[in-house]
């Protein structure tokens, strides 16, 4: 046991309000289904739902068994993103009333079987080739089994962050093309964060967010970061122009500087190739990563921070300095960084303020 420790802070009001900002951006016939897979993106689950509970109209998750556990906690719309496995999985999913995907003929043929198409999505492949019908495949599904029955026709975009892709184009026109042929019953979701920031017309029926909540969407900083990871410095030492910090000895000082080394290494969730150079926050001023990322520590470059003490809190991010910063900084995205925070780090979830 140890007294020293690192931080992931959560606070619930951010999210609450970058929640409030995307609503504002879809039309008001748009029902907001927050996505909250993966432990709401590594932000507390629990937690998020009962304080976020009365702004969205229902959640997406992907595992069986979160939907299950997000059921003891909130009455609205759950939707099973990626449907079902087995017959087993279909009872589970009906006694807790899970909306489901339906995304393969596996999973079709469970539907069939029971002869039950209520609370049902369709999704179809409109470009992505990851999951979903070939549209002349829904075609047939849907003139067999779907015409009387109001289900929701879903797809995903590939490139909804990059405005100018081309792939966007296609896959609405696809859906729209294909949607105009369907009963009036039909409702339509295709909206991620990066459609709803950048194709707000195309938001339909159910928007489907879940990295703009969170504040992770790389391109807007009306967002903000949701979470602020902190570690300790325990160490601070001079170098000589010349000597070198870190595993091979990759950060070189090319002058007198002072490096301090930090509680955090790749073992706590902090990816291992982040490079030199990479801004972290120190008594509110800028610091930056100096060395290699060992498993259990940092280094970084102080040699500018007025004022820096071991025991100081070294911030890699925070709603004042955008988890993008580090994501775009590293070729990686916000997504994966919020999701590998190890459990030593110690989750403090703030109260609504
Ligand atoms: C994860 C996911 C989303 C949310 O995407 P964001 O980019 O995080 O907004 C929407 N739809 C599906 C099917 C997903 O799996």
């Amino acid at each position: 046991m140890t007294t020293l420790k690192s931080i992931l802070e959560i606070d619930p009001s951010i999210i609450r309000s970058n929640i409030q900002k995307l609503k504002n951006k879809t039309s008001n016939t748009s029902n907001f289904l927050a996505v909250i897979k993966s432990d709401a993106y590594g932000h507390m689950l629990n937690n998020i739902v009962s304080d976020i509970d009365d702004l969205v109209d229902g959640y997406g998750v992907v595992r069986l068994d979160e939907a299950i556990d997000l059921r003891k906690i909130s009455q609205k719309k759950i939707v099973l993103m990626q449907g079902i496995y087995s017959q087993e999985d279909y009872l589970l999913a009906k006694k807790h009333d899970l909306d489901i995907v339906v995304h393969n003929e596996l999973q079709l043929n469970i539907i069939i079987k029971n002869n039950n198409f209520e609370n049902l999505w369709l999704k179809v492949n409109t470009g992505m080739n990851r999951l979903g019908f070939e549209i002349d495949r829904f075609l047939e599904i849907y003139k067999d089994y779907l015409e009387d029955i109001n289900f929701t026709l879903m797809t995903h975009l590939a490139a909804s962050n990059k405005k100018d892709d081309p792939s966007n184009t296609e896959q609405f026109e696809r859906f729209e093309r294909l949607y105009k042929d369907l009963h009036s019953g039909v409702t339509k979701s295709i909206a991620n964060t990066g459609c709803v920031l950048n194709f707000p017309d195309k938001c339909f029926d159910w928007v489907r967010v879940g990295i703009g909540i969170f504040g992770g969407y790389i391109g807007n900083e009306e967002l903000k970061t949701a979470i602020t990871l902190k570690s300790p410095i325990i160490n601070i030492k001079e170098l000589n122009i010349g000597e070198r910090v870190g595993y091979d000895g990759r950060a070189i000082a090319e002058k007198r500087m002072k490096v301090a080394t930090v509680y955090l290494g790749y073992a706590d969730g902090l990816p291992q190739h982040i490079k030199d150079g990479t801004v972290v926050k120190v008594n509110n001023q800028d610091a930056s990563v100096f060395g290699k990322i060992s498993m259990d520590v940092t280094t970084i470059d102080v040699s500018d921070i007025k004022e820096c003490n071991v025991g100081d809190w070294c911030e890699f991010f925070s709603p004042n300095h955008s988890i993008n910063n580090l994501a775009s900084a590293n070729g990686l995205i916000s997504y994966d960084i919020m999701i590998r925070i190890k459990s030593r780090v110690e989750r403090v979830y703030k109260k609504i303020s």
